[in-house]
């Protein structure tokens, strides 16, 4: 078969196939990786092809805001507009001949027909059917023209249209890796159109042909488009070619068990990549949205995904986008960060923001945040309290028993003991050590020192403990913010 053959000389090879149509979908994302983990887990090809037939529906620069994308996410693609390879081109819209000459070679071998019905009578036929509510369907009108009609009409110049011939009755049984055989009933095809009057085919040929001569091996794709697949093997069986094998991946659903859709939160990878989740996450996330890996593990790297992944172990039931499971994969990830490499993602977050920091200001936030950080974008809204105290109320200060009167008092000998404490003990871990002897000195309660204490350094409800605010604040800072709760 050839299909063997094709594995056996070529290997494995994956395309991911989007159309440049603006920010990239994050099934979309999903669907690409997929394609790449199947790849590379068989030490395959992973391929990028554009479609971009659809010229209306282009947007200027979705390349290259795509392979930025890409870059960021560290995937390599080992064919490609970019870098070439051996069935380039690899935008469809530089193909044109390839499509054109392979469409006269169908109609030649019966598979396909020109069809000459105008705008207006498809129209009207649209019009009817809609009418007798009828399924929109191409009446066939010029499926078995004469040759010596079809010659007349294109020595008069009559535009075209190629349409495939599909086959009249019986039904079709194509089969999925992942659901195993579908059976179409086959008067439910239309004689769709391959190649459009000016020449440039649609998504449905473009991409039959282009699967089969760049030799993917494996198409796997978004299961919305499951309706093509009869109509993309009769096109296959129409040209006499082995058809890849198929992998049909789950619709991804929301919570509520919806379509993702932009109203209910984020959509586009650009988005998350904005607030600041990380590629490890991204991928790791993606990579569950279908994939049940073998044992219990959720937190895989990308090597180990690849090592572990099996095309066969893709569910057919839709998979569930839990924005909390990605939240939590991307808070272990930060925490996996060192602190300067940390420092260096979140920086750019402070200067979109117009906030000055400096270095040591910034270690000293990470270390009070990274193991609060669900995205990098929370570094602003968590660090705020230390850049500046927020107003509160005096009223805070009161903890349990002590009012707000007698929790000043506390602080007030806090801060006489902390205005003794020298600069170089003036770390978390001495200071800490030091207020919790000086508590019990005092025959205090913990609470009644401490939280007063916290309130004063961060004017917050919740928030990190005092000593390491304390810390991070600096000594004249801190006890200027004690000053201030003392005389609230
Ligand atoms: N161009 C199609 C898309 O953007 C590709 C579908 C496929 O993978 O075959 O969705």
């Amino acid at each position: 078969m050839i299909f063997d053959n094709k594995e056996k000389i070529g290997g494995v090879r994956l395309r991911f196939a989007p159309s440049p149509t603006g920010f990239l979908h994050i099934g979309n994302l999903r669907s690409a990786l997929f394609g790449y983990f199947i790849a590379k887990s068989q030490k395959g090809k992973f391929i990028l092809r554009l479609e971009d037939t659809d010229q209306k529906r282009e947007v200027e620069g979705a390349l290259d805001k795509l392979l930025e994308v890409f870059d960021w996410l560290n995937v390599k693609f080992d064919e490609g507009p970019k870098q070439g390879g051996n069935y380039g081109p690899y935008i469809q819209t530089q193909r044109l001949d390839k499509y054109q000459k392979l469409a006269d070679e169908l109609i030649e071998r019966g598979g396909a027909y020109r069809c000459f019905c105008t705008s207006e009578r498809l129209e009207k036929m649209r019009l009817q059917q809609q009418e007798e509510k009828l399924p929109p369907r191409y009446d066939r009108c010029c499926r078995d023209l004469s040759s010596t009609e079809i010659e007349n009409k294109l020595k008069n110049g009559e535009k075209f249209v190629i349409r495939q011939k599909m086959p009249l009755d019986g039904d079709i049984i194509v089969h999925d890796e992942i659901r195993g055989d579908i059976s179409f009933p086959i008067k439910d095809l239309d004689d769709h159109v391959l190649v459009k009057s000016n020449g440039v085919p649609t998504y449905q040929f473009a991409s039959v042909v282009d699967d089969h001569l760049m030799e993917i091996t494996h198409v796997s794709r978004g299961d919305e488009w499951l309706p093509s697949f009869p109509k993309n093997i009769l096109l296959y069986q129409a040209f006499g070619w082995q058809p890849p094998k198929f992998i049909h991946l789950p619709l991804i659903l929301n919570k509520s068990g919806g379509k993702l859709s932009k109203r209910q939160g984020d959509v586009y990878v650009e988005d998350y990549i904005q607030k600041g989740y990380l590629s490890e996450a991204i991928i790791n996330f993606c990579a569950l949205l279908g994939w049940h890996p073998k044992g219990e593990q959720e937190i895989l790297s990308i090597g180990e995904i690849i090592s572990n992944f099996r095309f066969q172990d893709i569910g057919a039931s839709p998979a569930v986008f839990d924005e909390e499971k990605l939240d939590y994969l991307n808070g272990y990830y930060i925490r996996q960060k060192t602190k300067t490499e940390l420092m260096d993602l979140v920086r750019p977050y402070f200067v979109a923001e117009n906030i000055e920091i400096n270095e040591s200001q910034l270690e000293k936030i990470i270390t009070l945040s990274q193991e609060r950080m669900k995205k990098l974008a929370d570094i602003i809204e968590l660090s705020a309290f230390i850049l500046k105290l927020p107003d509160y109320e005096g009223e805070l200060l009161a903890w349990k028993k002590i009012d707000k009167e007698k929790a000043q008092e506390n602080l007030k000998l806090m801060l006489e003991f902390l205005d003794k404490v020298p600069d170089q003990k003036w770390n978390k871990e001495e200071l800490e050590t030091s207020i919790f002897t000086y508590i019990e000195e005092q025959n205090g309660k913990n609470g009644d020192f401490l939280w007063p204490l916290r309130v004063a350094l961060s004017g917050l409800k919740n928030s990190p403990s005092p000593f390491e605010i304390a810390w991070a604040l600096g000594k004249e800072e801190s006890l200027n913010r004690i000053t201030l709760a003392i005389n609230k």
